[in-house]
This record gives C-alpha cells, sequence and structure tokens, in this order.
C-alpha cells in the first residue's frame, strides 16, 4: 500500500518549488535587455535555456497536477495501462510517475 500522505506533501511541496522558480525566471526574462549588442546575444542565448527551462518546468507542474488529483480521486500509484501497483521505490523516483515500471518498458 502507498503512503499517499507522504506522496502527496511531497507532490505539494515539489508544486511550490517549481512555482517559485517559474516565477524568478519569468522576472528575469521581463527584464530589460542590456544594449550593447554583445550582451544583447548572450543574454538573447541565456533567455532560450531559461525558456526551455521553464517549459519543463511547466510540463512537471501539470504533471503534478495530474498526480495530486489522482490522489483526490484513489488511484495515484496505479498504473494506467495495466491498473497494477507501480512500486513505491518508482514513486519515490518519479513521483508523478503513471505507468509502473514494467508498463514503462514495454510501453
Ligand atoms: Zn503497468
Amino acid at each position: 500500500m502507498v503512503d499517499i500522505s507522504h506522496f502527496k506533501s511531497r507532490l505539494t511541496k515539489r508544486r511550490g518549488e517549481l512555482a517559485k522558480m517559474i516565477a524568478t525566471y519569468e522576472q528575469r526574462l521581463d527584464d530589460p535587455k542590456p544594449n550593447d549588442s554583445e550582451d544583447r546575444a548572450t543574454a538573447s542565448e541565456g533567455d532560450e535555456v531559461m525558456e526551455a527551462q521553464v517549459e519543463a518546468e511547466y510540463a512537471e507542474i501539470k504533471a503534478i497536477d495530474a498526480a495530486l488529483s489522482r490522489i483526490d480521486n484513489d488511484v495515484y500509484g496505479i498504473c494506467l495501462s495495466c491498473e497494477g501497483p507501480i512500486s513505491d521505490e518508482r514513486l519515490e523516483a518519479v513521483l508523478h510517475a503513471t505507468l509502473c515500471r514494467r508498463c514503462m518498458e514495454t510501453a
């Protein structure tokens, strides 16, 4: 039996961290760009990296929200494919995992 409250608090905490990181990035993206052209090139390269990171973080938040709603529906830790249990170990590694290891490997 999966310890739901443990994973729920980890998911909530992780979600808070991600939201904070995204807010920090967005603040930086909104900063006025330097006028020197060389600096500007460097800055926009940095922006691209940041944007990719923000996108990944948004994707993770979405996955976490989905996991939290699975907790509400009492299906957290249950494989979407075979409906078998997902091991605690796997959930510890990937909090928002939706497939058990076996299904993931055969997917
Ligand atoms: Zn499965």
